[in-house]
């Protein structure tokens, strides 16, 4: 597929959040516009920020893309509506969030679509599961202080 290459961090901690991670995936793999390249490992996670709540479960995804910036966003919403995503708390606990953590080089500050994505961009519990599928990244400089990111033996890829 001719397209954008896109990064998007999965994470969910409310319910069964192995399946929400799993379901997220083959929902974006059954899209005839999307591609999915490389899907991380999935790892265990604290909470930052936000009330106190459980440990989450986080993946990264590297797709393919011939959708339009608002577009995926508009899918990757409709696939956290699949799983009853509510917005009652900020950075609260959740079913499930799709994050688009870039798309293409692509420098965006609007408040519906950021990109890179400013506060995910930073943050362990992206860059951990990041650095599992693009050997790009790197965690040298990534403060892992208070994000403790267990590597799980979970699969979330199609089989
Ligand atoms: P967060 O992920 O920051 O905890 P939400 O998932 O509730 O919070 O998203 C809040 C809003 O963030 C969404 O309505 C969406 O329009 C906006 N947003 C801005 N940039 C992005 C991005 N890069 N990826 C996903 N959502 C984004
Ligand atoms: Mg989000």
């Amino acid at each position: 597929m001719k397209g954008h290459r896109v990064v998007l961090a999965l994470g969910a901690n409310l319910g069964d959040a192995h399946a929400a991670l799993r379901g997220a995936v083959s929902a974006l793999a059954d899209n005839d516009d999307v591609e999915i390249e490389r899907v991380s490992a999935v790892y265990s996670t604290t909470a930052v920020g936000g009330p106190e709540q459980d440990d989450y479960l986080n993946a990264v995804v590297i797709a393919n893309t011939s959708l339009a910036p608002h577009a995926l966003l508009a899918l990757t919403q409709s696939i956290e509506n699949l799983w009853h995503r509510t917005r009652t708390v900020r950075w609260g606990p959740r079913t499930l969030d799709i994050d688009i953590i870039t798309f293409d080089d692509l420098v965006s500050d609007s408040v519906e679509l950021t990109l890179p994505h400013p506060r995910a961009m930073e943050r362990a519990f992206v860059l951990v599961p990041w650095a599992d599928v693009d050997s790009g990244i790197d965690l040298a400089d990534v403060d892992q202080s208070g994000v403790v990111a267990t590597k799980l033996v979970l699969t979330i890829a199609p089989q």
